[in-house]
This record gives structure tokens, sequence and C-alpha cells, in this order.
């Protein structure tokens, strides 16, 4: 009865996970397609003032700073990495994660139980 509960209450929050990682695939996406819209129009806009270029840019770039720092902020408060050295699973620092060099959700971070760097993959 009891683990069944325990289950249950992963189910759950598998589910509100894969929420979570249907959000920062939205936002991502729209961060992305709008920084790339913006940097196109600032790039070939010519009968726009340079200044009016430069700012549709750096807006773009804004956007784009701001998406991924939230899509981060979601990936990192979500599930747990597994080391693949020693397979412990742990929520790391936001620092470490946005610092990290990435291949979709697996992250090159060092392990805060075995200290050593190694790709994570998220677990959810
Ligand atoms: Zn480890």
């Amino acid at each position: 009865m009891n683990s069944e509960k325990n289950n249950e209450l992963t189910a759950n929050q598998h589910q509100e996970n894969k929420k979570f990682f249907l959000y920062e695939n939205v936002i991502g996406f729209i961060s992305c397609a709008s920084f790339l819209t913006l940097a196109l129009v600032s790039a070939f806009a010519e009968e726009l003032p340079l200044w009016a270029r430069i700012v549709l840019f750096l807006i773009g770039l804004f956007m784009f700073v701001l998406g991924g720092s939230f899509c981060i902020k979601i990936e990192t408060e979500t599930g747990k990495y597994e080391c693949q050295n020693c397979h412990h699973r742990y929520v790391p620092k936001y620092s470490s994660v946005y610092l990290a060099p990435h291949l979709g959700r697996t992250r090159y971070m060092t392990c805060p139980k075995c200290h050593k760097k190694s790709w994570q993959k998220k677990i959810i």
C-alpha cells in the first residue's frame, strides 16, 4: 500500500517534470526564433537607420539571454543529474549548469560526490 503510494507520487512527479520540460522547449524556441528574426532584420533591413538596426539586434540578444537563462533555471530544478562515474544523482548549482557545455540536456559537469568531470545525464 505504502509503496503503491510512492510509485504514484513518482509518476505524478514524472508528469510534472515532463510538463516543465515542455515549457522549457517552448520558451527556448520562442527566444531563439525571436533572436534569429531580429538579427536577420537588423542585418538586412538597410532602409532602417543604423541605430535602429543595433537596437533591434540588442533586443533580440536580450530575449535570447533572458529566455536561455530561464530555460537553464527550469532545467536545473527539474529532475536530477546522474554522474556517469559513480551514478550519484543530484541537483547541481545554477551557476555550474549555466556554464557547463551541453548536448541537449546532458551536461559536462563535476560530480559533487566523486569530484570527477563527466557527461551527466538528466534523470526525470
Ligand atoms: Zn560521481
